[in-house]
C-alpha cells in the first residue's frame, strides 16, 4: 500500500546504529527517498531540490509538494518487530480469524510495533493446518494498513512436557518431518519460524534451513552437548532466553549456557522484569552484546485489556495488570509491549538507546533475512516510530502513512 509524500524534519534519527542529530527524512511510494541532516531552506520535494544527483535506482522521486513536519526536539526510529507475539486485545493469532485482527493490530502499532510474526501456540494438527491456511491467505493480501504480518512462529507442538509452561501437554509430541512438511504447504512461504526442543530430535535443523525456516530453541532441557550439536547444525535462535531452559547443574550448563556462549545464536528476551530479573538481563546483555539480542513480547490474548479472568484454548489465564499467569502461579506469556521492553532494557541493562532499538527492530529483521526493515536508510520500508524526548510515543507510520495517532 503506497503511502503518500511526507518530509519530516528537525529530528534525532536514530538508524538505529548511528545518530543523526535535528535531521531530516523524505518519503515517497512508502519508502525512505531520502534522508539527511538537513533539508534545504525550500521544502518542495524534488530530486534536484534535495540535491541528490541521480534518482536512486527502483525509487522515483516525487514530483507533487509533499506535507512536511517539523519534528523538533522529537526522535526518530525504525518501527518495532515482534517475532513472538500470540495476540493481545482479546484476539488470539491461533484462533480468531485474521479479518478480525483489527483491535490487536491497532493496539500494536499504538505501541510502535509495525511489523510482527502471528505466533502459534500448541494445538491439534487439524488446528494448526487451519491456522496457518488463514494466515498464510491472509499476509499474501497484506491488506492492513497497521502492524504488518511477517509471517508465522510456530511455537511448538515439539516441546518437552517438562518445560511445557502454559502449553497444553496433550498436543506435545516428538518432530516428524511429514508433519512440518504438512505445515510448510499450508502455511506456504510465510511459516518462518519453528520454536521446538533439540533434546527430542534435532535432526530437523537441516531440512527446516533448508526451507529457509528459522529453527528456534525453546521448552527445553536440553544438555550443553547436545545443544552445541544442534547450533552446529543450524539452530540459530532462542525464544524467551531463560525461561523454560533451566541449568541443570554449574557442571551441565545445559541449553542455556550454549545458547549464551555461543555467537551463532540469537537469543531472544522477555524484558518485562518479571520473566527476567532485571539483573539477569544486564548480564545477558553483557554476554551477548546488542547486536544478538532480540527483544520480543510473548503477548497472548489477554494483553492490552482490564484485570481479570480470560480464556486461553481451554486454560484459564489470569490478568492481575503486571502478570499473566495460569490458576497455579505459572506465567502465561506476557502483557509487555516492545516499547516497554526498550525502556525497560534501557533501565535495567546499561545499554544506550540505539542498542535497545537495534535489538527491537534491526536484529529482528535481519534474523528473517529482511533487508527492507528494521533500518532507516534509503530505500528501506518507511516504518517509523517519532517519540518524544521522554519516549512516549507521539506518532506511528507505516508504509508512509501516519497510522496512530
Ligand atoms: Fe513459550
Amino acid at each position: 500500500m503506497p503511502g503518500n509524500s511526507l518530509i519530516l524534519t528537525q529530528a534525532d534519527i536514530y538508524t538505529p546504529q548511528k545518530v543523526v542529530t535535528a535531521g531530516a527524512i523524505v518519503i515517497e511510494g512508502g519508502k525512505i527517498y531520502f534522508y539527511a541532516d538537513k533539508l534545504p531552506p525550500d521544502k518542495k520535494c524534488s530530486a534536484d531540490l534535495l540535491g541528490l544527483p541521480q534518482r536512486r535506482a527502483g525509487l522515483k522521486p516525487c514530483a507533487t509538494l509533499a506535507e512536511s513536519l517539523n519534528l523538533k526536539g522529537c526522535i526518530l526510529v525504525p518501527g518495532f518487530i515482534d517475532l513472538h507475539n500470540h495476540g493481545a486485545m482479546g484476539i488470539d493469532f491461533n484462533a480468531t480469524p485474521p479479518q478480525d485482527w483489527l483491535p490487536v493490530l491497532k493496539y500494536m502499532t499504538s505501541q510502535g510495533t509495525t511489523a510482527y510474526l502471528a505466533t502459534l501456540i500448541s494445538s491439534p494438527h487439524e488446528h494448526t493446518i487451519k491456522s496457518l491456511t488463514a494466515i498464510a491467505n491472509y499476509c499474501s493480501r497484506n491488506a492492513s494498513p497497521f502492524a504488518e504480518c511477517l509471517g508465522i512462529h510456530l511455537e511448538g507442538p515439539y516441546l518437552n512436557p517438562q518445560q511445557k509452561g502454559i502449553h497444553n501437554e496433550k498436543f506435545l509430541r516428538l518432530p516428524n518431518i511429514p508433519e512440518i512438511e504438512e505445515y510448510i504447504t499450508a502455511g506456504r512461504n510465510y511459516l518462518k519460524m519453528l520454536t521446538f526442543a533439540p533434546e527430542l530430535d534435532s535432526s530437523i535443523i537441516p531440512y527446516l534451513v533448508e526451507q529457509h525456516i528459522i529453527p528456534a530453541a525453546g521448552h527445553s532441557t536440553a544438555g550443553y552437548d547436545t545443544s552445541c550439536r544442534a547450533i552446529s547444525a543450524g539452530l540459530k535462535y532462542a525464544v524467551h532466553t531463560c525461561n523454560a531452559m533451566p541449568v541443570r547443574h554449574h557442571r551441565e550448563p545445559g541449553i542455556l549456557g550454549a545458547v549464551l556462549e555461543d555467537d551463532r545464536v540469537c537469543c531472544e528476551l522477555i524484558a518485562d522484569g518479571i520473566h527476567l530479573h532485571p539483573a539477569l538481563l544486564k548480564l545477558v546483555y553483557k554476554i551477548k552484546g546488542a547486536r544478538k539480542l532480540v527483544l520480543s513480547t510473548d503477548s497472548i490474548p489477554p494483553a492490552g485489556l482490564p484485570p481479570g479472568q480470560y480464556c486461553l484454548q481451554d486454560q484459564t489465564i489470569v490478568n492481575d495488570s503486571s502478570r499473566l499467569s495460569n490458576p497455579a502461579g505459572k506465567l502465561a506469556g506476557s502483557s509487555l509491549t516492545l516499547v516497554t521492553a526498550v525502556k525497560n532494557m534501557l533501565k535495567w541493562s546499561g545499554c544506550t538507546l540505539s542498542e535497545a532499538l537495534t535489538m527491537a527492530s534491526f536484529n529482528p529483521a535481519r534474523i528473517l533475512g529482511l533487508a527492507n526493515k528494521g533500518e532507516i536508510a534509503e530505500g528501506k520500508d518507511a516504518d517509523l516510530i517519532v517519540f518524544y524526548p521522554d519516549l512516549t510515543i507521539r506518532m506511528v507510520i507505516k508504509g508512509g502513512n501516519i497510522v496512530w495517532p
